[in-house]
């Protein structure tokens, strides 16, 4: 059920991950399926709802950096990094302390953990009120397209969600960009709002990008999945369609959808799952996507598209 983020809606909230429930909840790039990381009878619930591989690690979600801290081993870097981007759509995998209290199941059994604190103030107000991280993927069945309202989220899961907190249409509407960072090496794992150009200026020298077949590469177990799917066949690149097709478009064209009349990548960026989720309702033959640059987080969108489209 969707609740309002009333003060005492979010007491709920709070109580709910207290007695080992899961939440809906919202943040900055789309709404997750929220449980305690520490508890993994709780991870295992969020793993089985969402149909998600047990490899695929899920990202704990902290309401700051001293949080985040406790959990994880963060080198000046990694600390630069997320003072830099924190609160924020940004990801940060690093080595897991010893002892840490968050259960093998959310790290996938890797060594490292992933940890992001939201730029969204319900969010921040339930993991605060919590008092530890929260395990939340994207609350969708997995390799559907991602959820950016309350009602996506209702729709995905039904009654088999108790509480969702609405917080309103999410402002990014794409997944954080995911890095990790092991001393003053930072790999990008996944693209996102925040670019690889950003990141360097941070630090002051250069990002690599994780390379799936080199041994020595950072795992991310997410980027071998087809991802981000919706039920009809999706086409990249295209400027029409056929009967019973729906295009969505950017910029400057006539049709249906279009992510972004002004051509404006972060307004794109905004609607695209949600246009993605409009057009497969209307159950078409195909989904059409007109050419998205690849610039800022057009990197981000087109990342999505690849893995979403018919191969
Ligand atoms: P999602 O929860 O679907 O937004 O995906 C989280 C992303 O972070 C996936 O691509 C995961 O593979 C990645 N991830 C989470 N934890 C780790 C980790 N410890 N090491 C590498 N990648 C991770
Ligand atoms: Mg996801």
């Amino acid at each position: 059920m969707i609740f309002s983020p009333t003060l005492n809606n979010i007491e709920i909230a709070i109580s709910q991950l207290k007695s080992g429930n899961l939440i809906g909840l919202p943040t900055e790039t789309v709404y997750g399926l929220g449980g305690d990381a520490r508890n993994s009878d709780v991870v295992a619930k969020i793993f089985a709802l969402k149909g998600r591989p047990s490899f695929n690690p899920l990202i704990s979600h902290v309401c700051d950096i001293e949080m985040a801290m406790q959990y994880g081993e963060f080198s000046k870097t990694a600390k630069l990094l997320a003072e830099h981007f924190w609160p924020g759509a940004f990801t940060i995998v690093v080595q897991r302390k010893a002892n840490s209290e968050i259960c093998d199941l959310t790290c996938a059994g890797l060594e490292t953990i992933a940890l992001r604190c939201p730029n969204h103030e319900i969010a921040n107000q339930i993991i605060k009120g919590f008092g530890a991280p929260i395990a939340a993927p994207s609350a969708n069945i997995s390799g559907h397209v991602s959820p950016t309202s309350a009602q996506h989220v209702e729709n995905e899961f039904g009654d088999n969600l108790s509480t969702i907190i609405d917080g309103g249409e999410c402002q990014i509407g794409l997944e954080s960009t995911v890095v990790a960072v092991f001393e003053n090496e930072v790999t990008l794992l996944r693209y996102g709002a925040i670019t690889i150009e950003e990141i360097e200026n941070v630090i002051g020298g250069r990002v690599q990008i994780a390379n799936l077949k080199d041994e020595k590469s950072p795992k991310s177990p997410g980027m071998l999945l087809k991802h981000y799917s919706p039920n009809a066949p999706l086409f990249l690149d295209c400027d029409k369609a056929q009967e019973g097709e729906i295009l969505i478009g950017f910029g400057d064209m006539d049709c249906q959808l279009n992510l972004s009349k002004t051509a404006n990548l972060q307004e794109a960026a905004a609607n695209l799952y949600k246009m993605i989720r409009q057009a497969d309702a209307q159950k078409p033959r195909a989904i059409k996507i007109a050419p998205i640059p690849n610039t800022g987080i057009g990197a981000a969108i087109n990342d999505r598209l690849s893995r979403a489209a018919e191969k």
